[in-house]
């Protein structure tokens, strides 16, 4: 089991597979105060800089699971190139329904279909997470509101429902009993840095891969990407990693 070959494509020179740049990710765990020898599970945790950048600056150990073949072997290749092998580990496999022995941080940065949502994903999250531990989920937002279900379709979302606004998330976390302690947000940039970043990727992968399976959906997205994205998810989506402690 795998995710579809086309991320890989797109993403494959990224590190971070969300709009939060590597300053931003460094932001936040100097803003998590977190100490030597805490131990963390990061569901869905991608080419693994969260983890490696962290255990390298932070001293946190702790396991990333990813369902991308190609995303874990790059995290564990991050690791030695890091010095921090011996620290983190990666495993290939569903993320969803993971539990491990109770860590002091559990994450889930952007991908939490694989709880079925923000509440089954804390659900989750919550059964690995020692009594007071930091949880984190990374989510998008409606920045402003969608005008038209055309817009909210050209967002990628199914529904204007599929996310809340920023107030209605922090707010959603609260009913779900727990305080948000800490969020760092990305803005118009570090989205840029997520999304125009693919298109260079795109352009060089289709020069060297003319014959693939995957060469003329390439091309039909680099022509329709840049404008798609401008009009609808630089405007409109907003994304964050929110810290969280049950209360
Ligand atoms: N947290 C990482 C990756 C986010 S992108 C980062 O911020 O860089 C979403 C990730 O979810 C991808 O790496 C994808 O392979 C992974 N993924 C998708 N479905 C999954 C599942 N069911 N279990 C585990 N990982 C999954």
């Amino acid at each position: 089991m795998d995710i579809p070959r086309i991320f890989t494509v797109r993403e494959a020179d990224h590190r971070i597979h969300n709009p939060i740049t590597a300053d931003k990710l460094a932001l936040l765990g100097r803003a998590l105060h977190l100490e030597p020898g805490m131990t963390a599970l990061d569901l869905a945790s991608g080419s693994g800089e969260m983890l490696c950048t962290w255990a390298r600056d932070h001293g946190l150990g702790g396991t990333g699971v990813d369902l991308c073949a190609v995303f874990t072997e790059q995290a564990r290749a991050r690791a030695v190139e890091l010095g921090v092998g011996d620290r983190v580990r990666f495993v290939h496999a569903d993320a969803a329904g993971y539990v491990t022995e109770p860590v002091d941080l559990a994450a889930c940065v952007g991908a939490t279909w694989i709880g079925g949502g923000v509440a089954g994903t804390v659900e989750l999250l919550a059964r690995s997470l020692r009594p007071g531990g930091l949880m984190l989920i990374g989510e998008p937002y409606w920045r402003r509101p969608p005008p038209d279900p055309e817009t909210v379709e050209a967002c990628e979302a199914t529904s204007v429902d599929d996310w809340l606004d920023l107030p209605g998330q922090l707010s959603q976390f609260g009913d779900l009993g727990y305080d948000v302690v800490e969020m760092v947000l990305a803005d118009q940039d570090s989205w840029d840095r997520y999304t125009a970043a693919q298109w260079f990727t795109m352009r060089t992968w289709l020069e060297a891969n003319p014959d693939d399976e995957l060469a003329d959906q390439v091309r039909d997205e680099l022509r329709d990407e840049p404008a798609r994205y401008a009009r609808s998810t630089r405007e409109y989506v907003g994304w964050g990693v929110f810290a969280l402690r049950g209360r």
